[in-house]
């Protein structure tokens, strides 16, 4: 069978091969669907992830549709494992995990989904709705935008708090997906770009501005950045309202200096109860709460967003889009 594989640290080494086919314990799933996001770029250009051991290659792909080869039924798959030796992993937590030691598949130390078939263990498998076929393959970005929201939530009503006006940083899938959760829920939210525009936002119902004219929209009692830009990360901190959340989605691992204002930080942050975090993967719970967020949107926009699906030997036009979410298509439903 196909899959498609890389040697983690080597750039341009993502390719096409031939793999035994699975043996072992485990449910057996018939692979539809591989969605394509920043860290699988990050992996194929030798900046991220890690092979399994004693092994130099590693099979890509942790955004899955897969169909159960037994009984037809439409399925995801969680991605991050439990390290075995922490807190938050024994409470089936490897989201929160304390060591760093945990597996992510088709990341790090696990094999990933993208290839013909794959035999998963029944624990870490999330039903996906009939309703929403192919857009299953949303299922795992989605995780990652409801967990933020979850927790932002969490850190928010700490103390009074009403989450009215929200900003969401960057149009690209998490950007979106984050927005779309959050009109869900009634926010008034706006999204900022620094492309010239996003024509999924105005149908999504929030407002689209340009990153150069924020200043004149106040402050936000939600930002959630999803550019992966470390300076607009910090110029958020300066968009927050009274007990505003800034929560940090976006990845920016350039090496640099950025500026924000001593008053800014020093003063009005803490004088307005200002929070700010990171948050990165998905608990059990918001892979479930995802999925039914999904199946309640509009399914046209969802459509839309996933804007390139591409057969998998052409993998590298799914690596170089950027309009919208790419996906690799390994079988039909
Ligand atoms: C994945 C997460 C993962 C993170 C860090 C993201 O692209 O969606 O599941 O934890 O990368 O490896």
């Amino acid at each position: 069978m196909l899959g498609l594989v890389t040697e983690p640290g080597v750039a341009g080494s993502t390719r096409v091969e031939q793999l035994p086919e699975p043996r072992g314990d485990g449910v057996l799933l018939r692979v539809l669907e591989v969605g394509v996001c920043g860290t699988d770029r990050e992996i194929a250009h030798g900046l991220f992830g890690v092979p399994p051991d004693a092994n130099r290659r590693l099979v890509l792909g942790h955004e899955l549709l897969a169909e159960v080869v037994e009984t037809g039924d439409l399925v995801t798959a969680t991605v991050r494992r439990s390290c075995g030796h922490c807190a938050p992993c024994a409470e089936d937590a490897p989201d929160s995990c304390a060591t760093g030691d945990y597996s992510e598949r088709g990341i790090t130390r696990l094999d990933g989904f993208a290839r013909e078939l794959v035999l998963e263990d029944a624990d870490q498998l999330i039903p996906v709705p009939r309703s929403l076929g192919r857009l299953g393959v949303l299922a795992e970005p989605t995780s990652i935008c409801e967990r933020a929201l979850r927790h932002a939530r969490t850190i928010g009503n700490r103390h009074p708090w009403r989450l009215q006006r929200a900003l969401v940083l960057g149009a690209g899938a998490i950007g979106m997906l984050t927005t779309f959760l959050l009109r869900l829920d009634g926010v008034e939210t706006w999204v900022a770009s620094l492309e010239p525009e996003a024509p999924l936002v105005e149908a999504a119902g929030a407002h689209y501005v340009q990153v150069d004219d924020l200043d004149e929209l106040g402050g936000f009692d939600l930002v959630v950045e999803c550019a992966g830009n470390a300076q607009l990360m910090a110029d958020a901190i300066g968009r927050l309202r009274r007990s505003g959340v800034l929560c940090i989605l976006g990845i920016d691992g350039r090496e640099q200096q950025v500026r924000i204002d001593g008053r800014t930080l020093g003063l009005d942050f803490v004088l307005k109860n200002g929070a700010v975090f990171g948050s990165v993967n998905a608990h059990r719970q918001d892979w479930l709460a995802g999925v039914d967020a999904l199946a309640r949107m509009d399914l046209e926009l969802l459509r839309t967003l996933v804007g390139l699906r591409t057969p998998l030997d052409r993998f590298d036009e799914a690596f170089a889009f950027h309009g919208g979410k790419a996906t690799l298509v390994l079988g039909e439903q």
